[in-house]
């Protein structure tokens, strides 16, 4: 076959989160991005998820070699599994952007690991990986420093154009950088992955700027504490809500460990100006007037342990939330989390405070991302010629397809795949290439351990179909029943629950007395009684409790 590049997405593409794509060049592989999964509702107890490198693994045990990894911005979904898969993984060089190498070695050094982000300038020209040369082009995203990235390969240029949009008009003026896309775009581009989430929306996304006068309008009528909620790393809109409190003689105070590191990152670097005696630590919150205060507070997300959370159920130390405060939820729910910031906007609006929300104002957020003009613009800068979308679900790819249809690309043009499928580029043409299996690694959020398959299952169960116990003393020398077992149901109802005690005893008797015979292996014995049990209250009950056999020698 002729010189070809191999590019395989672990996560990220027929998905919106754990992105992690992989271009591979005879031995060679670069990576882009490493980031976390989020858990929906059916995965019990777990929050996180992280990218299955077990094909890279295997890749590096058959003489594969990982070049390096660039990382395109400052999300945890491209960069927040880093702490969990560098381990895993021989070293090499990792690149990007001012804030977002910042965000990622302030990770790894939380997490007690020594590798480092290497950090690129937007205007430094090429960074040199293995065969590989990356451009990082500056788009706006809802995060600064976002970059897209131009690679430059031995087979030809691929444009990587993971999250972004045109806004014209940034709150910190720095403008995506059109020339160089399209005068990078000029030598040529084989395919344009493309962020594809906002397909499904018309027109342009709109700019961020008039984000700040819905904001000055709030603070005019807020006779209380203006509380708003709003991404960490979302530096430009903290630098909006700051500005908004200055003009309204307010003072700032940031409440939640995730906004206090981001305000802090954002402050070193520059992003993010306070001026001496506007903020307030939290300690001295008490010394002012409500009506004296801006609270920049972690948890638009609903999440349980933020500090938002806290206030509104009363339990934060520091911050009460009275009838006159304002609570502005600046920052949609990420898809999933609906349910918890539906149920946090209600525990507000029963405290009797104002709450402002996605659904009833869309003033006081706009999306990071670009609807189907700016997508399409993005066509026209790179003149590519196969486009393939990536971070969306499958709908939004579909929909982009039709956009990239309208502006005359050819169906075999148009590459429509799912995180694990690889696609072989030729100079003029791609194939699909193999097809790999991706497992779910799911990572608990406290201890960073994976934690396995089997343990979400038993709590799937648990949470469904509730649990037996069943303590049962044998006879070693028969291996019969010595007395009536021992069976306690928790989580069905009681119908349930009786049947269970009534006919299980009897059926575990029945089912052990066809094998009358000393016992010589426990082991057994109780795998025995399990799917005894098992079985008898799936055919009588139809539901499937994690049932837990325990067997008493006498
Ligand atoms: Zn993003």
């Amino acid at each position: 076959m002729n010189d070809n590049l191999a590019y395989l997405p672990l996560g990220g593409v027929g998905d919106v989160t754990r992105n992690m794509h992989l271009y591979q060049y005879k031995d060679e592989i670069l990576i882009i991005d490493c980031g976390l999964g989020f858990a929906d509702e059916t995965m019990i107890g777990v929050e996180l998820l992280i990218p299955d490198i077990s094909y890279l693994k295997t890749a590096i045990a058959n003489g594969k070699k990982i070049v390096g990894m660039a990382i395109t911005h400052g999300h945890e979904d491209h960069l927040g599994a880093l702490p969990f898969i560098l381990p895993d993984l021989p070293s090499f060089p990792i690149y990007a952007t001012n804030l977002t190498a910042e965000f990622s070695n302030s990770k790894l050094k939380e997490f007690g690991l020594t590798q480092r982000v290497q950090k690129v300038d937007f205007d430094g020209g090429d960074v040199r990986v293995g065969s590989f040369n990356l451009n990082f082009i500056r788009v706006t995203h809802s995060v600064p420093d976002t970059a897209n990235i131009f690679i430059k390969t031995p087979v030809g240029n691929f444009y990587h154009g993971s999250d972004f949009k045109f806004d014209l008009t940034p709150f910190d003026g720095k403008k995506p950088d059109f020339n160089k896309i399209s005068n990078l775009s000029k030598q040529g581009v084989i395919c344009l992955m493309s962020d594809c989430l906002r397909a499904e929306q018309k027109g342009h996304t709109p700019t961020e700027i008039t984000i700040s006068s819905a904001f000055e309008k709030e603070l005019a009528i807020c006779k209380g504490k203006f509380v708003v909620t709003t991404y960490s790393s979302n530096i430009a809109r903290v630098s909006q809500i700051v500005q908004a409190a200055i003009k309204f003689n307010r003072k700032v105070c940031f409440v939640g460990r995730s906004v206090i590191k981001g305000k802090e990152i954002a402050q070193d670097l520059g992003y993010l100006k306070i001026d001496k005696g506007m903020e307030i630590p939290l300690e001295q919150l008490k010394n002012y007037k409500d009506s004296n205060v801006v609270l920049i507070v972690a948890g638009s997300q609903g999440q349980e342990n933020s500090a938002l959370t806290r206030i509104v159920n009363g339990d934060h130390r520091d911050v009460k939330l009275n009838p006159a405060d304002s609570v502005i939820f600046s920052a949609d729910p990420i898809p999933g989390n609906e349910i918890s910031v539906n149920s946090l906007v209600d525990s507000i609006a029963r405290r009797g405070a104002r709450v402002i929300y996605s659904d009833i104002s869309s003033e006081f957020h706009v999306s990071g991302h670009a609807a189907s003009d700016d997508l399409v613009m993005m066509m026209e800068l790179t003149n590519p010629k196969k486009v393939l979308p990536i971070g969306g679900t499958y709908k939004q790819m579909v929909q982009y397809k039709e956009l990239a249809r309208e502006q005359g690309f050819e169906d075999k043009n148009i590459i429509l795949i799912e995180n694990g499928q690889e696609v072989i580029f030729t100079k003029d043409a791609s194939v699909l290439g193999k097809k790999i299996n991706l497992r779910n690694i799911y990572v608990d959020q406290i201890s960073g351990e994976e934690v396995e398959g089997f343990v979400l299952r038993d709590r799937q169960k648990l949470a469904t179909d509730g649990v037996v116990i069943i303590m049962a003393e044998i006879d070693a020398t028969n291996g019969q029943l010595v007395s009536n077992p021992n069976v306690i149901v928790k989580g069905l109802s009681t119908q349930e629950t009786l049947d269970i005690n009534k006919n299980l005893v009897k059926q575990l008797k029945n089912s052990l007395s066809q094998r009358k015979q000393p016992v010589t292996n426990w082991i057994y014995l109780r795998k025995f009684i399990g799917e005894t049990a098992d079985k008898y209250i799936f055919r009588s009950l139809r539901k499937r409790p994690l049932i837990l056999p325990v067997v008493i020698e006498v």
